[in-house]
């Protein structure tokens, strides 16, 4: 079940009497009658100025919900602080309720004009005060929700982050005390959104919301800081972007802690409308003062430190430090040099050959992208693709691959060299793209292709949840030639009868297992199991990352269908894979 983080608009109401109210009255007894008699009425937090020359230090200490304004004071009268609140940044939107005990209009005017919300006059009416005071909270807390709170999740959202840092940091500074932000990026949901659909994604952004209040009522427990002050701290920035501010004397550790049991909670799954949805977060911690003393810097910071953590696999935290900030200057330069080689076009993709494991021939291939056109000499995907993903510039690249694949198809088969199935590997996004299938069809016409010789490799992940929307698309293009493969298959957690629902032919077991066979007996009966199963449902089994005869002795002991990996050949270059096929049609021609 998901658990919703929201608060209702009943509940709101209820927390009216939590609110902060500053007064400012040179008459100190007056400030005291009206207290008592709020207190009476369940408020509980009030702060007093009586010499109005404080008063916006006050305020910008306290932030309170509602300030109660004389307006005839010495000194400093309620006008100018009245000017000095709407023009400051973080108090601009606050509620002022002017008490005058002028009856004249033009008073009244002029404090309207400053932006007072409502006047209260002199001598103070308690009934009337209860009732004006009561309606501007609500309407405050109703204009908050929409400024400040994200409507999905009902998180504070990036605004309100930013004034909370702001005010946070104010303090800091002034009392010599520390503050980290916890920067949680939530991995791969984008491909999640994409494949499932966005209704799903957005029960889980919910979930993980969810989960992120528990985590800091929890710690709010244990330091005894109100809640509502943490609740506070705590926001969704956009997208699946969470952050956690943590003011205290000695942040490090205590964002260590948080970013841990973070990681805890989301390792939990998540379940959603009958389907079992593994997330995990990459969480960067940027500290004030040592990491950046300003807003701005920080938040820059603890994202690159996310992007970083992101980037050394899933379900990282990472602390900012200099070679971050490397790294991330590193990625702007790579995105950039990205945009380039795509108009550009320096790419190329590389083949390498899926053998049949009983007759040694090849049976097809699959194209694997590497970039050639930079000074860097060959790039590989491993570098690119996580940055080309998040860019969105996969799209794009995506395209070229498949009608690229498709022109290649032809040549060999056209050449003589031979009419393999060729694979490509799609990204998730790719099928967020409305025309995915038509720029399929259309590479494949303009190439002149035999559309069954096109196959299209999906990972397990593009499966999860298995959104109405995805599951049509697959069968839309199954339908009109190409076939599916599961790459990487065991590394994510959906179980064989799980794959009935999809159009998928073939299943290519991941690396990771091969490596430890046939030495592991363990993994070697997991590997038995997986392709035994496979058969069961009709499906094509492939070996991927065979490199030793000891490793191909035993897959074909198993009835594995077909083999990818070193042992046969790398990836090469087309002519290069064109010499590999006919030396290698030859050596069984020989040897038959
Ligand atoms: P993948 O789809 O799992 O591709 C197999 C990777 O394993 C390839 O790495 C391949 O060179 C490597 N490999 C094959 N046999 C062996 C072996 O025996 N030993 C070892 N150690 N490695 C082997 P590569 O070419 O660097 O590609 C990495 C990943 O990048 C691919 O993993 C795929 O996820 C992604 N990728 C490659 N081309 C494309 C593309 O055109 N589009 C998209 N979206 N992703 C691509
Ligand atoms: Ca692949
Ligand atoms: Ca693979």
């Amino acid at each position: 079940m998901i658990e919703s983080a929201s608060i209702h608009i009943g509940e709101l109401y209820s927390r009216l009497q939590e609110a902060r109210i500053l007064l400012v009255d040179d008459e100190p007894i007056l400030m005291d009658v009206l207290q008592a008699f709020l207190e009476e009425k369940g408020y509980k937090h009030f702060t007093k100025v009586a010499d109005s020359r404080n008063a916006l230090a006050a305020l910008n200490d306290e932030l309170p919900d509602v300030l109660l304004l004389d307006l005839k004071m010495p000194h400093v009268d309620g006008f100018e602080i009245l000017e000095a609140v709407r023009a400051s940044k973080l108090l601009e939107q606050l509620p002022v309720i002017v008490l005058t005990s002028s009856s004249d209009a033009e008073t009244k005017l002029r404090a309207l004009e400053l932006g007072a919300t409502d006047f209260l006059a002199k001598p103070v009416d308690s009934s009337e005060l209860a009732l004006r005071l009561r309606n501007t909270l609500t309407v405050k807390a109703y204009q908050d929700r929409l400024t400040y709170y994200d409507a999905l999740t009902q998180l504070p959202n990036r605004r309100l982050f930013i004034d909370r840092l702001e005010w946070l940091l104010k303090k800091a500074r002034r009392d010599g005390q520390r503050l980290a932000i916890l920067n949680i990026g939530l991995d791969r949901f984008k491909q999640i959104n994409d494949s499932l659909g966005p209704g799903v994604g957005d029960l889980i952004l919910k979930e993980v919301a969810a989960r992120l209040v528990a985590i800091v009522r929890e710690i709010d427990v244990v330091s005894c800081v109100g809640a509502d002050e943490l609740w506070r701290d705590l926001a969704r920035l956009g997208g699946d972007e969470f952050s956690v501010l943590l003011p205290g004397v000695n942040p490090r550790k205590s964002a260590a802690f948080v970013a841990g049991r973070i990681q805890d909670a989301l390792a939990q799954k998540i379940a959603v409308d009958g389907n079992e949805i593994f997330i995990s977060a990459s969480i960067g911690i940027a500290v004030y003062p040592e990491d950046g003393d300003e807003t701005d810097r920080l938040i820059k910071n603890a994202g690159a430190a996310t992007a970083f953590a992101k980037s050394r696999g899933r379900g990282n935290s990472q602390f900012y430090s200099k070679e971050i900030n490397e790294h991330a200057e590193y990625r702007l330069e790579l995105e950039a040099a990205l945009r380039r080689a795509i108009e550009r076009q320096e790419f190329e993709l590389y083949y390498q050959p899926k053998i049949d494991a009983r007759t040694g021939m090849i049976e097809g291939c699959e194209s694997l992208i590497r970039w050639t056109g930079s000074e860097r000499g060959v790039v590989y995907p491993d570098e690119f693709i996580p940055v080309a993903e998040d860019t969105g510039l996969i799209v794009a690249m995506g395209e070229w691959v498949i009608q690229e694949a498709c022109r290649q198809q032809v040549a060999w088969r056209d050449q003589g060299v031979g009419d393999f199935a060729i694979s490509i590997n799609v990204a998730g996004q790719q099928f967020g793209q409305e025309n995915l299938h038509r720029v399929i069809l259309a590479a494949m016409d303009a190439a002149s292709m035999n559309p069954g010789r096109l196959n299209l490799e999906i990972t397990e992940s593009m499966l999860m949840g298995n959104a109405e929307g995805f599951i049509r698309k697959l069968h839309e293009i199954r339908k009109s030639g190409p076939t599916f493969s599961i790459d990487d298959f065991g590394t994510g957690y959906s179980s064989l009868n799980y794959l009935k629902r999809f159009p998928i032919s073939e299943l290519k077991i991941d690396r990771s297992f091969i490596i430890d066979i046939p030495e592991d007996r363990d993994v070697g009966a997991i590997v038995r199991a997986i392709i035994a199963m496979a058969h069961s449902l009709e499906l094509t089994v492939v070996a991927e990352g065979v490199e030793e005869v000891g490793q191909l002795e035993y897959l074909k002991s198993l009835h594995c269908d077909l083999i990818q990996g070193y042992y046969y050949s790398k990836p090469l270059p087309a002519d290069a894979f064109a010499a590999y096929a006919a030396a290698s049609s030859k050596a069984l021609a020989a040897h038959s």
